[in-house]
């Protein structure tokens, strides 16, 4: 069945809040105490399993998926190998914190090999540089010198890339973008393509209870529903908007794997996620974008319907050049979207 049908009949499931079930005949159900499980967040799993072809766990944040995926699988002095340009909050995590409990991180350039190391990390259109790793090949070889492999797959969806297909071991979204598309809830997802993984995992989050309430997971089916026809716009209109970012004299550089198109990202997807990334002269030159905007919004975060732009070098410094914005391109008509960025980018000459 394809996964436009499946997310489109996804059902609207009741919102239990209660934290407690009672017994029956002094026997626990499965959601007999919500750090466990609650009844809409199976619902939310059993589709999100679905789309990706794996066991999907649902997490309160992207952020705490990764935290947990780390935590949970990997012990003391293992190495991670993190694409580079990929989401800075995830190497940030690895290196800022998770260093103190013994894990090594190093970056690498994911559109090559992946160095020896436990856990390889791949992000395909890698938010912000728009990178795409060669998947089959990637994961070959890490597989081959032993490593696990986790692909963050936010930006695109299983709608345009099942990753668990090309053999990775699990796939991890931040379901705060596209998957919930709208803005209003924060939440994380990981599949795993191996039954231990999965149980591993659920051990972890009833231990460490970090668990998602109800309502996120509510939205976030609710979300779901949309996703066949939400992907391929936001994925079009962000591809249009990098077309024609590409003549304009103020633009140095504009990323999206769809210019091109970029040779390998085309193996393996045909459509590229809400997300192109664009670099102008320097930072005053992107504050100066920023400020001028009058309908795209100024703000973080992707794959919500309504477009949003930002400079990134306010977050991730060094990492991005300084002129970089990023944006999420939402559903609004893409000529509306590119008189707003023409009109910015005419304020700065
Ligand atoms: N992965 C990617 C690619 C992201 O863009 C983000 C957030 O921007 C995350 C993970 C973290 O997700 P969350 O903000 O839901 O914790």
């Amino acid at each position: 069945m394809h996964r436009e049908t499946q997310t489109a009949q996804a059902g609207t499931p009741p919102v239990a809040r209660t934290t407690v079930e009672p017994y029956v005949d002094g026997v626990p159900g499965p959601t007999f105490y919500q750090r466990y499980a609650h009844a809409v967040g199976l619902d939310a799993e059993r589709l999100l399993s679905e789309l990706d072809g794996g066991r999907a766990l649902l997490f309160p944040s992207g952020m705490a998926a990764v935290c947990s995926l780390a935590l949970a699988t990997l012990r003391p002095g293992a190495t991670v190998a993190v694409a580079d340009g990929g989401y800075y909050g995830t190497v940030g995590l690895l290196r800022e914190e998770l260093s103190r409990w013994g894990l090594e991180v190093m970056v690498f350039d994911q559109t090559g090999a992946p160095p020896q190391a436990d856990l390889v990390w791949l992000e395909p259109c890698a938010n912000p540089m728009l990178t795409f790793p060669d998947l089959d090949a990637s994961i070959a070889t890490a597989h081959a010198a032993g490593a696990r492999v986790a692909v963050d797959n936010t930006v695109l969806s299983p709608l345009l890339l099942r990753p668990l297909e090309h053999g990775a071991d699990f796939v991890v979204h931040s379901a705060t973008k596209i998957l919930a598309g709208h803005h209003d809830a924060l939440l994380g997802v990981i599949v795993c393509a191996h039954e231990e993984d999965a149980e591993r995992l659920l051990q972890w989050r009833g231990h460490a209870g970090i668990v998602a309430a109800p309502d996120p997971a509510w939205l976030l089916v609710r979300g779901l529903k949309t996703l066949g026809v939400r992907v391929p716009r936001q994925s079009a209109t962000a591809l249009e908007l990098a077309r024609r970012l590409y003549d304009q004299p103020a633009v140095r550089t504009v990323r999206n794997p769809g210019l091109g198109p970029d040779p390998v990202a085309a193996r393996y997807t045909d459509a590229f996620g809400p997300i192109l990334s664009f670099d102008v002269a320097d930072g005053p030159a992107a504050d100066r974008v920023e400020r001028s905007l009058a309908l795209i919004e100024n703000a973080t975060s992707l794959g919500g319907t309504a477009t949003t732009l930002e400079g990134r070098f306010r977050w991730e410094g060094e990492r991005v050049p300084p002129g970089l914005l990023r944006i999420s391109a939402g559903l609004e008509h893409s000529d509306d979207l590119w008189g707003d960025l023409e009109q910015a980018l005419n304020a700065i000459g």
